[in-house]
């Protein structure tokens, strides 16, 4: 059987008076890439927030079969979750090198050493760059650093809060060329997206948020054909 990496059950977040998710489960298996689609406000930055760990939630949520709900963000990091968030947060006055290397303290230096190098190989544009100060990196590659940054911590399972959000459409392309090979690489995702089509085309899994809940979730092959899926969020061509 595939082991379970993440399971989110039943988790609600609430802003106050604001419901932002309610009873949301899912699950995500050792080298599934699983994404959460749904329209602007559905809920979706909220529970992977929820997630990590930055906003508090009712209900449960297990990694690697330990209850982690009641952890705080360093300590799920620390078991190998991690949470490149939509606005990227880099360091944005410090070189792209200089952002790997943070992203890399929590593992060995040796270990770091060598993600480093394997984070230039696949984003050959970050080892052109690096000493390049990350806030003036075009979107595109400010998106690879986040990513890269992220991968220095050797996380178990990366959850991606919409990675292709204001990018040209050749530079979508090439970040979910990256999910994909990292996806082969044996690294596990949970993406959220607004763009649809390129997430039921990338993943295994998919859950459709719709005000907070979870309105239909199956194999993303099988979401990308639903009629209903397809009008409410894939457009008619
Ligand atoms: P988007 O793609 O626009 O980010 P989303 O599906 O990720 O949408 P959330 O950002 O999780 O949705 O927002 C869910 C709901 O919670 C929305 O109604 C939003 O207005 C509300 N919300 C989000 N953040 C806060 C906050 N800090 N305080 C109060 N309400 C919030």
């Amino acid at each position: 059987m595939t082991e379970t990496l993440l399971a989110i059950e039943t988790v609600s977040v609430a802003y106050g008076k604001v419901q932002a998710v309610r009873g949301v489960s899912l699950d995500v298996k050792a080298g599934e890439i699983v994404t959460v689609i749904g329209a602007n406000g559905a809920g979706k930055s909220t529970l992977l927030n929820a997630t990590i760990g930055a906003l508090g939630a009712q209900g449960a949520i297990r990694f690697l079969g330990e209850d982690i709900t009641r952890l705080d963000v360093e300590d799920r990091v620390a078991r190998g979750l991690l949470l490149v968030p939509e606005r990227r947060e880099l360091f944005s006055t410090m070189t792209v090198e200089d952002n790997l290397v943070l992203g890399g303290f929590r593992v060995p230096r040796g270990v770091a050493r060598d993600t480093m190098a394997e984070v230039y190989d696949r984003f050959p544009r970050l080892k052109e760059r690096r000493d390049q100060l990350a806030g003036t990196m075009s979107g595109g590659e400010r998106q690879m650093l986040a990513i890269g940054r992220a991968l220095m911590s050797r996380p178990k399972l990366l959850m991606l809060d919409e990675p292709s959000l204001g990018l040209a459409p050749r530079i979508v392309a090439d970040i979910f060329r990256i999910i994909a090979d990292l996806r082969a690489g044996g690294v596990s995702i949970l993406l959220v997206e607004q763009n649809a089509r390129a997430a039921l085309a990338a993943a295994d899994h998919a859950h459709v948020m719709e005000l907070g809940e979870v309105s239909v979730s199956g194999p993303a092959a099988e979401l990308a054909r639903d009629e209903r899926i397809v009008q409410s969020y894939l457009g008619f061509h």
